[in-house]
This record gives structure tokens, C-alpha cells and sequence, in this order.
């Protein structure tokens, strides 16, 4: 039963949330309003509230009983740069800014669950509420770890949450191990030689190499990796000349790359200034290349995991679990949380209709908050449980 089933006030309070948090949405770094939001409303639950950890990042510290024992509840809070194109009331009111990845429902989510768990305290220990800033791309959840997340607020284990458009509402996604890939980016400037385009013979022309290089690259997972691992290089930018009749000096390509392996990151990274360099000098033009680790790969911690799985099945049912999870070429920063701390990261289904992540139609599903908040709670008050001593 979702703890929303027996409070509709708590129910109305997340939905009035995450639509003012969707409407004003702020994008990494530069949470305020969002954190504010959140700040007071721990507050006013009697919550006591640690602000500024990474910039805009709130950790609120919640206890009960005498116990020593605690976890940490993860939200993320940042916007994306994308103009949306909804039109229901709720849309955003920012130019170029939106929450397209759900952050306004883990956020809205999280908070019900501090707001029940305040009111309830059915629990024995401590429960963290941690808001972080800037997922997206900017590492905010790794800016928190290095800031001193767990040694200022020394947890068991650390659990995050995030939606799923194409799974069923209400249903988690929990595997062990590797859950999310590693994130990586890269940028290649090709230097050739300017021109006319009417005599390309004394140019060196960066567009036609850039051409080669952007077919060269998908051999990289199709030809160098071994076919049972899994790999991806995408080139999503690629940007020469403007205009009709000039070749242009340079070529500049940029993209994205996933693994599971620190050795599979590796390899396509050699092989990615590999080809770059060869296929650059057979043109007689230049390679320079730049390749960025960006989020290491989510690794769902096996004990965790399993302590998440039951709360979902005792919470929902067995099948509140997607009975074969696999894991996602898409990353997070939370990586950097379970890097340091047990824990694990859930997916938990926004519904089978309407957009993807990132998408300027995606919206969060409203339907998921009393999902969400009462995994939260029961994920508090079972691991936290009173009678059990050795739990965490
Ligand atoms: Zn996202
Ligand atoms: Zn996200």
C-alpha cells in the first residue's frame, strides 16, 4: 500500500511541489530556489538542515530511537538546457530550461518521504536526505563526495532513485553490479588546410576527413570490441565552415562514450585517437584530441541491492520488480557515491506512454510520488527497523 493511499495532504504537497519546481526549473549550480524550497520544507518537518554542501547541495539529518545505525536517501534537484514544448500549465517558465529528467519528481518524492518519516519516526537511527545539485553533466554528486558527504555525515550505506519512461508505473528496475555505464566525452579538432572550394587540390579539406574519421569511428564497438562486451562511441557535434564557396581551416567532432569496464574505456579510447591521428596524416592534416572521463559506471552494491530488492516486494508485491533487470548505457553521478559507500540505485518505471528522458515533451509521471515516497519510507523504516540489529 503506498503511504499516499491513507494521505492525501501528503499527496497534494508533492504534487504542488514538483509542478512549482518544474515551472521554475535551474540548471546545475544553480539549484537556489529549489534548495530553498527544499531547505524550508525540512525545516518546518522539525528536520535539521546542513545548506551549501557543493554549492547549492542540502543534506537534511533526520533521527529516531538511540540507534546507531543509518542510511542515506539520494535526490537530484537540477535542470536540463532544453526549450520545452509541453503546454500544460505546469511548463516551464525559463527559456532553454527544463526539467526533462524527472529531477522536480525525485526531489518532490524525497521530501514526502522526510515529511512522513518526521511525522512517523518509525524507525531506530538516522535517516540522511540528501538534495544534490547538478547531475547533469556537472558532477554535483561527485562535488558532495569530495566535500565531505560521508565524513560529515557518516552513513551505512547510500540509496538513490530515478525514473524510467518505458517501464511499467510503480515497477522497480534493481540489478547488482553494474547498473549504469561510464560517461566519457571526446573532442577532435581536425586541422587541415583553407581554400576555395573551387580549387580543393591546394587545400587540405578538415570536412572530407571529418567525414572518413565520423565512419572510421564505428568500427571502434563493431570491430575492436570483443562482441560480448558492451561499448559506445556516438558522435553527436560536428561543426566546419560557414559558408558555400570556402573550405574551411579546421573540423571540429565531438561525442560521447559508454562502458562497463574500465578496460573496454580504455581500449576505446585508443582506438578513437588512433584512427584520429591515421586517418588525419594519410590526409596530410593534424589530430587533436581530447578525451574527457567524465562519471565512472554505476556499480550496485550485491548485499544492498538485495535489501532494496525485498523492501520493494514486501512494499509492492513481487511484481513491483522488473523480474530481469539489465543494465543502461545511460550514467549517472550518484557512481561516485557508491564508489565510496555501499549502496545501491534503483530505476523505478514512469510508464509505458509519453516521452523519453531529455525529450522537450518528457514530463514526470505524478502517479509515481506515492511510488517513490513510500520506497523511500519503507526503505528507512526496514533497514532502520527497530527489532532488527544488524541490518544496513
Ligand atoms: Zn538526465
Ligand atoms: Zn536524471
Amino acid at each position: 500500500m503506498l503511504i499516499t493511499d491513507a494521505d492525501d495532504t501528503l499527496r497534494g504537497l508533492m504534487r504542488t511541489w514538483r509542478h512549482a519546481i518544474h515551472a521554475h526549473p535551474e540548471t546545475a549550480f544553480e539549484e537556489f530556489a529549489t534548495a530553498e524550497l527544499v531547505a524550508a520544507t525540512l525545516q518546518a518537518s522539525g528536520i535539521t538542515v546542513h545548506t551549501g554542501i557543493a554549492g547549492t547541495g542540502v543534506v537534511g539529518v533526520l533521527s529516531a530511537g538511540t540507534g546507531g545505525r543509518s542510511i542515506g536517501l539520494r535526490a537530484d534537484m537540477d535542470a536540463l538546457h532544453i526549450q520545452e514544448l509541453n503546454e500544460f500549465a505546469h511548463r516551464s517558465q525559463c527559456e532553454h530550461r527544463m526539467h526533462a529528467c524527472g529531477h522536480d519528481g525525485h526531489t518532490a518524492m524525497l521530501l514526502g518521504a522526510a515529511v512522513h518519516l518526521a511525522s512517523s519516526r518509525a524507525f531506530d537511527g538516522t535517516v540522511y536526505l540528501i538534495f544534490q545539485p547538478a547531475e547533469e553533466n556537472e558532477g554535483g554528486g561527485r562535488r558532495m563526495v569530495e566535500e565531505g558527504l560521508f565524513e560529515r555525515f557518516p552513513m551505512d550505506a547510500v540509496y538513490g532513485l530515478h525514473n524510467l519512461p518505458g517501464l511499467p508505473v510503480g515497477q522497480f528496475s534493481l540489478s547488482p553490479g553494474p547498473a549504469l555505464a561510464s560517461f566519457d566525452t571526446f573532442e577532435i579538432k581536425i586541422r587541415g588546410k583553407g581554400g576555395h572550394a573551387a580549387m580543393p587540390h591546394r587545400a587540405i579539406d578538415p570536412i572530407v576527413i571529418a567525414s572518413q574519421l565520423i565512419g572510421a569511428l564505428q568500427t571502434v564497438v563493431s570491430r575492436k570490441l570483443d562482441p560480448l562486451e558492451a561499448g559506445v562511441v556516438s558522435v553527436t557535434s560536428v561543426h566546419a565552415g560557414d559558408t558555400w564557396n570556402v573550405i574551411p581551416d579546421e573540423a571540429v567532432l565531438r561525442g560521447s562514450v559508454r562502458a562497463f569496464s574500465d578496460d573496454v574505456q580504455r581500449l576505446i579510447e585508443e582506438s578513437i585517437r588512433s584512427l584520429a591521428a591515421g586517418i588525419c596524416a594519410t590526409f596530410g592534416a593534424t589530430a587533436e584530441v581530447t578525451y574527457e572521463y567524465r562519471y565512472p559506471k554505476t556499480f550496485n552494491w550485491p548485499e544492498q541491492t538485495e535489501l532494496a530488492r525485498n523492501v520493494v516486494t514486501e512494499a509492492f508485491g513481487a511484481d513491483g520488480l522488473l523480474a530481469a533487470p539489465r543494465p543502461l548505457m545511460a550514467s549517472e553521478d550518484f557512481s561516485y557515491m557508491l564508489r565510496d559507500k555501499a549502496g545501491c540505485f534503483a530505476l523505478l518505471g514512469n510508464g509505458l506512454i509519453g516521452s523519453g528522458l531529455h525529450h522537450p515533451r518528457y514530463d514526470f509521471n505524478d502517479e509515481l510520488l506515492g511510488w517513490g515516497a513510500t520506497y523511500w519510507v519503507r526503505l528507512g523504516e526496514s533497514l532502520l527497523s527497530p527489532s532488527a540489529s544488524d541490518h544496513r
